[in-house]
């Protein structure tokens, strides 16, 4: 059976000496809008995350490819699938780079979080990639003369997020600390995330590179906390499952991707499995 996926959406952003590409997987059906990166410098390429299904896993590699410069490594953010499914797929043969508790995750459970999924028949990936390098929080790396800047956040959207800065770009990459554009995925860490949302509305960075829809400026960071704040109330008020999302999704109807809900709730409702 040949599978018929609706095609992604790509963004260029000129900034200084670089050129910030954002690959977006589709935001209809079952689709989350998966969002990946490629900062590319004069001469080298560095790519954000692999995306989630192993078609837009190849499509984002035959970008890359297309761009004509090597690709010099690979960040992957964090453990949830659909940031690393596409690595075995199209990225095996690149250097990747993840925080040790995400190699860790991959090395222990990488395989049952695979089979969780077999639903998915070939849009998954038939093996799971363990990142090689571990980065270390706090650190800084220059990269063809782009300089990257590392940290580790803690219990927002998952419990081990790696974060990257590109100073002399204002940028961020924030990965699924913002959904731009689309609903968030929701944990047990609202309040806390909700902090680190608040840091950066006041950072000097201006431009967001997240997981999930285009990137974003400010006022979408500020309308993630809003969207945080709303839910956190909900959740106090005793609404569950599917009233819970029916609230949300009427309390923004602007935001995409619906799909989300159905992946999150078991684990915010009825305490299912992490992964
Ligand atoms: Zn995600």
């Amino acid at each position: 059976m040949v599978l018929q996926l609706p095609p992604p959406i790509v963004t260029v952003r000129h900034l200084d000496k670089v050129r910030i590409h954002t690959f977006i997987s589709a935001y209809t059906e079952d689709n989350i809008a998966n969002a990946t990166h490629i900062i590319e410098g004069e001469k080298e390429l560095v790519l954000i995350d692999g995306q989630f299904l192993v078609p837009y896993a190849e499509q984002f590699r035959a970008y890359a490819k297309g761009l004509k410069k090597p690709i010099n490594r690979l960040y992957l953010s964090h453990r949830h699938p659909d940031h690393w499914f596409g690595l075995y797929a199209a990225f095996a043969d690149v250097p990747v780079y993840a925080l040790q508790e995400t190699i860790d995750f991959l090395k222990t459970d990488g395989q049952t979080s695979l089979q969780d999924h077999w639903k998915m028949g070939n849009l998954a990936p038939n093996g799971v990639l363990i990142p090689q390098h571990a980065v270390e929080a706090g650190t800084k790396e220059v990269i063809d003369g782009v300089t990257y800047v590392f940290d580790k956040i803690v219990d927002t959207e998952i419990d081990y997020l790696l974060t990257i800065r590109l100073p002399d770009q204002r940028v961020f990459i924030a990965q699924d600390l913002i959904y731009s554009g689309t609903h968030l995925y929701l944990t047990k860490y609202m309040n806390h995330w909700i902090d680190i949302l608040g840091k950066m509305l006041t950072s000097e960075d201006e431009l967001f590179l997240p997981g999930h829809g285009l990137p974003a400026d400010k006022d979408e960071v500020a309308r993630n906390i809003q969207y945080l704040t709303i839910a956190m109330e909900a959740v106090e008020r005793g609404l569950t499952n599917d009233a819970f999302q029916r609230f949300m999704m009427e309390s923004f109807p602007e935001r995409k991707c619906a799909g989300i809900f159905k992946i999150y709730m078991p684990r915010l409702f009825d305490n299912a499995s992490e992964f």
